[in-house]
C-alpha cells in the first residue's frame, strides 16, 4: 500500500461542485483500483464559505490546505456576492490561499487533443499533438514591485508608475520548477525575458543560465525574447516544451497559448510553492475557467478542465505519471468517441451532460486496466 496522500477538495461555487463530483468519482476509482491511498477531505471556499462560515475562506480551511499534500479547487464567484466590498468577495478566498501557501509558480499547459484540433484558432497541422507547459512567475515582478502609483507632476501632467523587480532567489526558484518539470516531459526549457531592453531581464537570463550550469545541465536550455516568443507561439508552437517566464510576460503568453487549445472547459492549471525538506511542494490545482453562473445547475458543464487539473496533481504532486497519463488518455478516448459537452460540441458529435462525460471517462479507465 502506497503512503497516504492527503487531498483537500474545495468545490467552491457555481459549476465548481458539479465538476468536482466527477473528479471525486475518478479519484475514488484510482484510489481503490490502483491502491493509491488517497485521503480526500472537502471544505468550503468562495461564496459557499461566505454563506456558511462568514468568510471567503476560513482559517480552518487555510490550515487544512497548508497541511494537505495537494489542493484541488473548482471555481469561486457568482452574482449573489458581486455587491460585497472587494475585501469580502469570494475571489479573496482564492487569493488568500495563493498568498498563504506562497504559490510562486503558475503552470499552464497548452495541450491539444487530436479530436478537438479543429477548435484551435491555428491550422490543424500546427497544433496537432501540441503539448507545451508555460511556467509563469506568480508573486513578483511588475504587478507587485515598488514604487508604484499615479502621481501629479509639477507641469500639471500625471504619471503612472510600476516597477519590474526580481531578486536572484525569486528567479532561481521558479527556474528550478521549470527544469524539474522538463525532466518529467521532453527535457527542454526555453527561458523568456527581454534582456535586450530590461536590466531585470539581463539578471533573469544570467541567473537561469547559472542555475542550469550548477544543477540542471542535463536539461536543454534556450533563451528567447518575449516578443519573439509571442510570434513563435503562433508560427511554430511545437518547437516548445517548457517555457519559463516572469509574471507579466507569462500572463500574456499563457493566454495566447490557451487559444490554441479551443475551449475554456478544457484548460487545467496548477500553482506550486516551495519544496520542504522532504521535497514536498505546496500545490493548488484548478481549472482556468470560472464558476460559469450562466450554466450552473443545468448539468452541462464540461468537467474535463478539472479532471485534467487532477491529472496534473497526480503527475506533479504525487509523481504518478502513469496514472496521470491514464486519465489524459481516457479524456482523449472519450473525445475520440465523439462525446462532447455543449461548450465543445461540433457537428456530428454526441451532446452529453457533465455526469455522462464523467461516467464515460470512468468507463475508459476501466477498459485501460482490463
Ligand atoms: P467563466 O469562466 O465562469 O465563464 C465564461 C464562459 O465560459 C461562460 O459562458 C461559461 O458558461 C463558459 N464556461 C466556463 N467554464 C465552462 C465549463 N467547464 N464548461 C462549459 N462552459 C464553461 O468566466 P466569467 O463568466 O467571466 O466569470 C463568472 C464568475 O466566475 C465570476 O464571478 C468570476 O469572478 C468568477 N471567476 C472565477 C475564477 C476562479 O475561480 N479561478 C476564474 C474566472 C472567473
Amino acid at each position: 500500500m502506497a503512503a497516504t496522500k492527503k487531498i483537500l477538495m474545495l468545490p467552491g461555487d457555481g459549476i465548481g461542485p458539479e465538476v468536482m463530483t466527477e473528479v471525486r468519482r475518478v479519484a475514488d476509482w484510482l484510489s481503490d483500483k490502483r491502491g493509491l491511498g488517497f485521503e480526500i477531505e472537502e471544505a468550503l471556499v468562495g461564496g459557499a464559505a461566505i454563506d456558511a462560515e462568514g468568510a471567503p475562506v476560513s482559517d480552518a480551511t487555510v490550515a487544512k490546505a497548508m497541511a494537505a499534500d495537494a489542493v484541488l479547487l473548482g471555481a469561486v464567484g457568482g452574482e449573489k456576492w458581486d455587491s460585497l466590498p472587494f475585501a469580502q468577495k469570494p475571489e479573496r478566498g482564492l487569493l488568500r490561499l495563493r498568498k498563504d501557501m506562497e504559490l510562486f509558480a503558475n503552470l499552464r499547459p497548452a495541450l491539444v487533443f487530436d479530436p478537438l484540433v479543429e477548435a484551435s484558432s491555428l491550422k490543424p497541422e500546427l497544433v496537432s499533438g501540441l503539448d507545451i507547459m508555460i511556467v509563469r512567475e506568480l508573486t513578483g515582478g511588475i504587478y507587485f514591485g515598488d514604487p508604484r502609483g499615479i502621481e501629479d507632476m509639477p507641469d500639471g501632467q500625471r504619471r503612472g508608475i510600476n516597477t519590474q523587480v526580481y531578486t536572484t532567489s525569486e528567479i532561481r526558484r521558479v527556474a528550478a520548477v521549470a527544469f524539474e518539470l522538463a525532466r518529467k516531459r521532453s527535457n527542454r526549457v526555453c527561458s523568456v525575458e527581454k534582456s535586450n531592453v530590461m536590466e531585470s531581464g539581463v539578471l533573469w537570463r544570467e541567473e537561469v543560465t547559472k542555475l542550469h550550469g550548477e544543477q540542471y545541465s542535463d536539461v536543454e536550455l534556450s533563451h528567447m525574447y518575449a516578443d519573439n516568443c509571442a510570434m513563435q507561439l503562433v508560427r511554430r508552437p511545437k518547437q516548445f516544451d517548457v517555457i519559463v517566464t516572469d509574471n507579466l510576460f507569462g500572463d500574456i503568453l499563457s493566454d495566447e497559448a490557451a487559444m490554441m487549445t479551443g475551449s475554456l472547459g478544457m484548460l487545467p492549471s496548477a500553482s506550486l510553492g516551495g519544496a520542504d525538506a522532504s521535497g514536498r511542494r505546496k500545490a493548488l490545482y484548478e481549472p482556468v475557467h470560472g464558476s460559469a453562473p450562466d450554466i450552473t445547475g443545468q448539468g452541462i458543464a464540461n468537467p474535463l478542465a478539472t479532471l485534467l487539473s487532477f491529472a496534473m496533481m497526480l503527475r506533479y504532486s504525487f509523481d504518478l505519471g502513469a496514472e496521470a497519463g491514464m486519465v489524459e488518455q481516457a479524456a482523449q478516448n472519450v473525445l475520440a468517441r465523439g462525446l462532447r459537452t455543449a461548450d465543445i460540441a461540433q457537428e456530428g458529435t454526441t451532446r452529453v451532460s457533465t455526469q455522462e462525460m464523467g461516467r464515460a471517462l470512468l468507463e475508459e479507465l476501466h477498459h485501460s486496466v482490463v
